[in-house]
């Protein structure tokens, strides 16, 4: 199989995981459960330029935070892995959209930094490998999910993915993560029912096209309205055997998490008594948090640690408490970290 590293990229990009986190030995201490962390120093060479806002600082601030947590690091593992393959992202992709990756990919030179056809996306020498290894760590996320005792895990990846549709790279995102994971885990775990909650503050408009005409995944996104990339309206619920397998709620600028809260009570439960998901992914966008540079949203730490409780409170009545979360906005680094912080301290919990 066709893998994006090539050895000479390989080899520039050497595995290094971050300092006191290489080991796997977390264990399970006073009955909680340990929680898989994803995430890889490599992420930082995707490099779209100084003055854009998806800068690797958003990530390194959270696994610095993580790694110096008295309370929290000793029930955190961070695992290596591998990046995804071209079969692993055909599941998702088109073949087409692959080789303009590929070709636009190869057009850029050292040090250099480009705006990828498809749009509003930003493309240097390393980008490539560093969305496919983020696709990869969603991977990993799901078998590290479905291998109990350890049924959370949360990937630290960057670019974000859930604006990269089928045939098309656009908002900051080149392959969707969570899209690639959901098919992983179909295929390689006979999963029939996948959950995905996106929190971000834009629509994950590339998810749901991904999944819009297909009834094994349920696509629940509560977003900014109006904002990039304007999709999403409560309208859109799916389409042919996917109809009623999309839920879109609008999130009115300067809201804070109470919103999303009502949503998840009122609209996702009674929906998920009946879908009963075997597996919940989170597109854990923390770009709704008040202060950030691109939402106008107020959500606070405190109401990201409500909304993983709830979010946890679906997959331990259906899925076995199996849950991936996946980093996707967010761009202020300590928000970032402060959020991350609140999500892992109530899943812990
Ligand atoms: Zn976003």
């Amino acid at each position: 199989m066709k893998r994006y590293f090539s050895p000479i990229v390989l080899s520039l990009l050497l595995p290094c995981m971050p300092e006191a986190a290489a080991q796997d030995g977390a264990t399970a201490i006073s009955g909680k459960t340990p929680i898989t962390m994803l995430y890889d120093t490599r992420f930082e060479a995707h490099d779209p330029g100084p003055e854009h806002p998806e800068q690797a600082r958003r990530v390194s601030a959270i696994v610095e935070r993580l790694q110096h947590h008295e309370s929290l690091q000793p029930f955190l593992r961070w695992p290596t892995f591998a990046a995804a393959t071209r079969a692993d992202l055909l599941r998702v992709h088109s073949a087409a959209y692959l080789d303009l990756l590929n070709a636009e990919q190869a057009r850029v030179p050292a040090g250099t930094h480009r705006p990828l056809s498809t749009g509003d996306t930003v493309i240097s020498q390393h980008s490539l490998a560093v969305a496919t290894l983020a696709s990869g760590a969603g991977m990993a996320g799901i078998d590290a999910v479905m291998s109990q005792p350890s049924p959370l895990a949360f990937a630290l990846v960057r670019p974000p993915g859930h604006h990269a549709t089928r045939d098309r790279g656009m908002g900051f995102c080149l392959t969707n993560h969570i899209a690639v994971a959901a098919r992983y885990a179909q295929q390689r775990y006979a999963i029939q029912r996948i959950l995905i909650v996106d929190i971000d503050v834009h629509h994950g408009n590339g998810t749901q096209e991904i999944f819009e005409a297909d009834n094994s995944v349920f696509y629940f996104s509560a977003h900014q309205h109006p904002l990039y990339p304007g999709s999403g309206r409560p309208s859109e619920q799916g389409v042919g055997a996917g109809l009623g397998y999309t839920m879109n709620v609008d999130v009115p600028p300067g809201s804070n998490e109470q919103v999303l809260l009502h949503a998840l009570d009122q609209q996702l439960v009674p929906a998920m008594q009946q879908f009963r998901p075997q597996l919940i992914l989170v597109s854990a966008g923390l770009d709704a948090h008040a202060g950030d540079r691109l939402g106008a949203l107020q959500y606070s730490d405190a109401g990201y640690g409500n909304i993983a409780i709830r979010i946890k409170q679906l997959a331990d009545a259906y899925a076995q408490g199996r849950m991936l979360w996946m980093l996707e906005g967010g761009y202020v680094p300590v928000q970032n970290a402060n959020a991350v912080e609140a999500i892992l301290t109530a899943l812990l919990r």
